[in-house]
């Protein structure tokens, strides 16, 4: 029992950008089994996992929104209040990475990369801290940032990822701040190299350079992030604003 009303998100609704697959797939199903409504955003659309959600049991939909587009985020939390009521959770997941020199980097790559990871998490922040405060939901957000926030990842070179996840840390650390007399609780999480189309999708030769520098010799699975988010959406974390939690097999201890 304590257990369940600690860790539980029964009568919860949790939006999760970037859920149709990666890290985001996976965490949308962890909150729908700890009873939460989960509502999908991404760019193309989350079909597999509404349907995986479904065949567990669990209640979800998807939205198709842009997170670096105001508009349609406004749109997507418009439907979310009229569909499901509330706003509980925000795991705010989506972003990408590009590989490469900064001298071969153009500006215009740099601001693509700081616009969907930072500004995107910022614009969903603040549409959603703005709901949460009108309507008085003391709720939860969750940013995703990743250990490249503190650490310089080696042998790829990639300083629009690693700043953009500095700043990540930063903006949940100033809002936590911000949001604290509303009861409404930022948190970062930062992973280190998670098993997804984001980390495997890259040439061998730089999986076999990653290997070695990892004490436990493996990248970390999705699902091993869910009880540290869960941890942060729940009440069991109802004293904890401002943290970021590393989860990276002691990586960046090194
Ligand atoms: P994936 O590339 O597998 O998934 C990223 C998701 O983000 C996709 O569903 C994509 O959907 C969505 N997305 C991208 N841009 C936008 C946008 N502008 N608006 C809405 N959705 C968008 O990545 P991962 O699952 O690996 O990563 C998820 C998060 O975890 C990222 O923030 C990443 O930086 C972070 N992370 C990942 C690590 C790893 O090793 N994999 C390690 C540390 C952190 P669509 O294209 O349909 O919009």
């Amino acid at each position: 029992m304590y257990l369940e009303k600690m860790f539980g998100l029964n009568g919860k609704v949790a939006i999760v950008t970037g859920g149709g697959r990666g890290i985001g797939q996976v965490i949308a199903q962890g909150l729908a089994e700890a009873g939460a409504e989960v509502v999908i955003l991404s760019r193309s659309g989350a079909e597999e996992t509404v349907k995986l959600i479904a065949e567990a049991g669990g209640k979800a939909y998807d939205l198709k929104a842009d997170v670096t587009d105001e508009t349609q985020v406004d749109k997507a939390l418009a439907e979310i209040l009229e569909r499901s009521g509330s706003i509980d959770i925000l795991f705010n997941n989506a972003g990408i990475c590009m590989h490469q020199s900064t001298l071969e980097a153009t500006v215009e790559e740099f601001r693509e990369v700081v616009d969907i990871n930072l500004t995107g998490e910022f614009i969903m922040c603040r549409a959603v801290g703005r709901i949460m405060i009108e309507r008085g939901i003391k709720g939860s957000i969750i940013n995703m940032a990743s250990m490249s926030g503190t650490i310089v990842n080696i042998p790829q070179w990639q300083v629009s990822y690693n700043a953009s996840k500095a700043g990540v840390i930063h903006m949940s650390k100033s809002l936590a701040i911000e949001w604290a007399e509303y009861g409404i609780r930022i948190n970062s999480l930062s992973p280190g190299y998670i098993a997804t189309p984001m980390s495997v999708d890259v040439p061998k030769d730089l999986i076999d350079a990653w290997i070695p520098l990892m004490p436990m010799h493996r990248m970390g699975k999705p699902e091993e992030l869910i009880p540290a988010v869960l941890y942060l959406a729940s009440d069991a974390s109802g004293y904890t604003t401002g943290s970021d939690i590393i989860v990276d097999g002691g990586y960046s201890v090194q």
